[in-house]
């Protein structure tokens, strides 16, 4: 059984598309749509990304500011620089991008980001009310996973859903946005003993950990619905998921590859939160949704 793919291109393309002319519609009323991206370190990976996000918001009209600090910044400089930005009229939506200097934690910088530029959901509080089920900005990343699953029809409400990974950026976030979905949803981590005893039960299983080759046919019911939120670097430069592809391929109902699935969704909802946050918003409990339809 070849699985059904959950490519994450078109559902990008459909929000950027979106973005794009929200963002026309703002320009022709003489408003600007504008990104300020914070690093603090001198990072490969982080200048690759940090380069995707300014070109993938420049294609929808987005105009993004990137404030590359000083490594040697204290959490306090960067906490003032984020308050800054808050304050800053012509910054309409704000990201903190890790690795950070010295061990500082993003939850607790990212608590200087106002929560209505928050549009990577990284300031505590919008955590907080994502889990109280008031709107928020949820970390794009849970909310792609969302959205990836709603594009493709696929029912949450009453699904069995196992995630495996609880950081504050995907596990998290990702287990309130489904519990507001009426998911079942059980959270799995490195000190769950039998992974795969837990994730054999699940309808759709969520592989946000890190760890290449984590999840195999194993570790899947026949049908199952896997998505794959990891991205490891390999040796060659390429990049995989936490899914060994080969066995789940025998086993699972639908896949979203990597590259091409949760990644390109993340950025869109971005740009698509930027737009949210210029208008004065936040997107509903339903994440996976434009937002502004
Ligand atoms: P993280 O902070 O390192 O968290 C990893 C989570 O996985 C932790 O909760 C950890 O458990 C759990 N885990 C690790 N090994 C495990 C194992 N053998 N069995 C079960 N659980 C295990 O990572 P993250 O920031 O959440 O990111 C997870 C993955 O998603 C990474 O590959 C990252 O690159 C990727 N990611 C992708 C995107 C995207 O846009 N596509 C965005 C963000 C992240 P403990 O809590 O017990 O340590």
């Amino acid at each position: 059984m070849t699985p059904v793919e959950l490519a994450g291109r078109q559902v990008a393309a459909a929000i950027r598309s979106k973005v794009a002319e929200a963002v026309a519609e703002r320009a022709e009323a003489g408003a600007g749509t504008r990104l300020a991206v914070v690093t603090a370190t001198r990072d490969e990976a982080l200048a690759w990304y940090v380069r995707s996000i300014e070109a993938a918001a420049t294609r929808v009209g987005i105009e993004c500011r990137v404030c590359a600090l000083d490594e040697l910044s204290s959490p306090q400089s960067i906490g003032a620089a984020l308050d800054r930005l808050t304050r800053d009229p012509t910054v309409d939506g704000l990201m903190l991008q890790t690795p950070l200097p010295g061990g500082a934690r993003l939850a607790d910088l990212a608590a200087a980001i106002g929560v209505g530029k928050d549009i990577d959901g990284a300031n505590p509080l919008s955590l907080g009310r994502i889990a109280c089920g008031l709107p928020a900005f949820a970390p794009a990343t849970a909310a792609a996973v969302i959205a990836i699953l709603d594009h493709h029809g696929i029912r949450l409400a009453g699904a069995g859903v196992v995630v495996v990974g609880r950081s504050t950026v995907v596990g998290k976030p990702l287990a309130h946005l489904l519990l507001g979905r009426d998911a079942t949803v059980t959270v799995c981590h490195s000190r769950t003993p039998d992974l795969a005893v837990v994730t054999r039960r699940a309808d759709i299983v969520v592989a946000a950990a890190g760890r290449a080759g984590l999840i195999t046919g194993e570790h899947l019911r026949a049908g199952a619905i896997v998505v794959d939120v990891g991205t490891n670097p390999t040796a060659d430069g390429g990049l995989v998921g936490d899914v060994d592809a080969g066995s789940v391929a025998e086993v699972a109902g639908a896949l979203t590859p990597v590259p091409g699935g949760v990644g390109p969704v993340t950025t869109a909802l971005l740009l698509r939160n930027t737009v949210l946050a210029a208008r004065g918003g936040y997107p509903g409990a339903d994440q996976g949704r434009h937002g502004w339809e």
